[in-house]
């Protein structure tokens, strides 16, 4: 894989101020594929200078132009989409048929709907006697994580520029390489220098000395909600403003009138794309008790056409987890489930057959779960479904609202109008009615612990901007 021993700073890729490095992994074979700069205190504080002096500038940037530079910026994406979808596969282990449709496909789509909305909303709004103009926030940190690589690199960076704001990206560890692209192709659509910059690094070192940094005016963060909670104490502590995207425990609640087999075939496909690495997943599977076992039964069913192996295999549906903490990690929650009760009817924690080296797990299945379980409860981010059963409606409502976590959802039932009346009684950012497909353009975002703000769309824009009113 080719990569930059370098950061990109104020519109050039320069050596880091230190000499740590980062190993990059391929987590289908273990193998060493890139190195990177681990950036410190001191290349943060370089970057942000160069997103602080680009500020003025680019916040003056007439929207026509920053939108003139964002489909630019679309246009790179899509011209090196098979350079990306490769690229992602290595770091991440993501089969390269979903590398090339979603993890490099949805990109493009956004960096064009913002270079859209730079040139057609309305950075000015008349209210009574007043004018309220909307600013930009000022200089973005935005730390990502390694699940979607780019698409949440590109969800926070294309708003920020199309609002005005400048950025400095600390990407995940594991998917450095990525955001090495990424910064290419920024670089390449003639962003002007400093406007967007890219440290590579590790969370506590260069992640917190953004989050910390003075002079950034706003974090942007999608992780965990440990890491989210300690980045939202700090936005709190210096009074800015933050977005956090961070954990889900979706349900899929599956009413007695839905067609049970598409439900069930639909969430098992919701929950094993991406090996499980999905912050939204369906990863809890409501069914009413009179359907229970046939449901159970068409999950395992369905989880058996997941085979995991290797990536770029054009047959394969199902790669690694993105590394071996992550891998032991969910090892780790499969185990829990056993112990605590709950029925294996499909996977377990060993490693899949002829699968021992590289991050593989099995894709599992948990019947007789109960609310109450940690694997109910936590957030395990791989390719394991536990299916819990409700009595009647109010019980399925209860059950769904009943984590710290309201990301997305799904509800299956006859009709929609009846499918419309219980979304409405759930506590959650999304929710699929009956297949809905993802829209790139809605509000994302969470619901209690899931997060604080919303990406995509003219919401998303509206995170990065503030407003000034003036009255005559
Ligand atoms: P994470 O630690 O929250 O990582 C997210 C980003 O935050 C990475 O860039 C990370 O850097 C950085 N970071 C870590 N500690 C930081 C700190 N103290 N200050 C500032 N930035 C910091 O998540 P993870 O360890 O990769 O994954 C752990 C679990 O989080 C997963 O199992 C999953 O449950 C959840 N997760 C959720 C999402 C989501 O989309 N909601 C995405 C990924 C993970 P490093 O890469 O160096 O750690
Ligand atoms: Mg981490």
């Amino acid at each position: 894989m080719k990569y930059h021993d370098a950061m990109f700073i104020d519109g050039s890729w320069r050596p880091a101020a230190g000499r740590e490095t980062i190993d990059v992994l391929n987590p289908a074979d273990e193998q060493i594929i890139g190195r990177v700069p681990a950036g410190s205190e001191q290349d943060v504080d370089d970057a942000v200078r160069a997103a602080r002096a680009a500020l003025p500038g680019w916040a003056a940037t007439p929207p026509a132009e920053r939108a003139a530079r964002l489909t630019a910026l679309r246009d790179q994406l899509a011209a090196r989409k098979e350079e990306i979808a490769r690229t992602i596969t290595a770091e991440l282990g993501a089969p390269l048929g979903f590398s090339t449709a979603v993890q490099a496909g949805a990109p493009i789509v956004v960096a064009g709907s913002y270079a859209e909305l730079a040139a057609s909303y309305s950075f000015e709004e008349k209210i009574g006697n007043s004018t309220v103009l909307l600013e930009p926030v000022g200089v973005v940190g935005a730390i990502t994580p390694w699940n979607y690589p780019l698409h949440q690199i590109v969800a926070k960076v294309a708003p920020a520029l199309a609002a005005g704001c400048t950025v400095v990206l600390k990407p995940a560890e594991d998917t450095p390489l990525t955001a090495q692209l990424f910064a290419e192709c920024v670089a390449a659509a003639e962003v002007p220098a400093g406007v967007f910059n890219l440290v590579t690094g590790l969370g506590p070192v260069a992640g917190q000395a953004l989050a910390a940094h003075e002079g950034v005016d706003l974090v942007s963060f999608t992780g965990s909600t440990a890491v989210g909670k300690r980045i939202g104490a700090l936005a709190g502590a210096a009074v800015k403003p933050v977005a956090l995207e961070l954990g889900g425990k979706s349900a899929n609640v599956i009413l007695p009138g839905a067609d049970l087999a598409e439900a069930v075939g639909a969430g098992v496909a919701n929950v094993m794309a991406n090996t499980g690495q999905t912050c939204s997943a369906w990863t809890r599977m409501l069914v009413h008790a009179d359907q229970y076992e046939e449901a159970v039964a068409l999950a395992a069913e369905a989880v058996d056409r997941y085979t995991p192996g290797d990536p770029t295999d054009a047959e394969s549906r199902m790669g690694p987890l993105v590394s071996a903490k992550q891998r032991d990690r969910v090892r780790g929650y499969i185990e829990r489930g056993i112990s605590e009760g709950a029925r294996l009817v499909a996977g377990g924690p060993d490693a899949p057959e002829g699968r021992e080296k590289g991050y593989y797990v099995r894709p599992t299945v948990f019947a007789d779960v109960t609310p109450d379980m940690t694997i109910a409860q936590e957030e395990i981010f791989g390719p394991v479904i536990s299916v819990l059963r409700y009595r009647d409606e109010e019980e399925a409502v209860r059950i769904a609202n009943g984590t710290v976590y309201g990301l997305a959802g799904a509800v299956w039932a006859a009709d929609r109008d009846e499918a419309v009346a219980f979304a409405r009684k759930l506590e959650t950012g999304q929710v699929d009615i009956n297949g809905g497909r993802f829209n790139l353009l809605a509000p994302f975002g969470g619901y209690k612990q899931s997060g604080v703000g919303r990406e995509l769309g003219a919401h998303g824009l509206g995170e990065y901007l503030q407003t000034k009113s003036l009255q005559f």
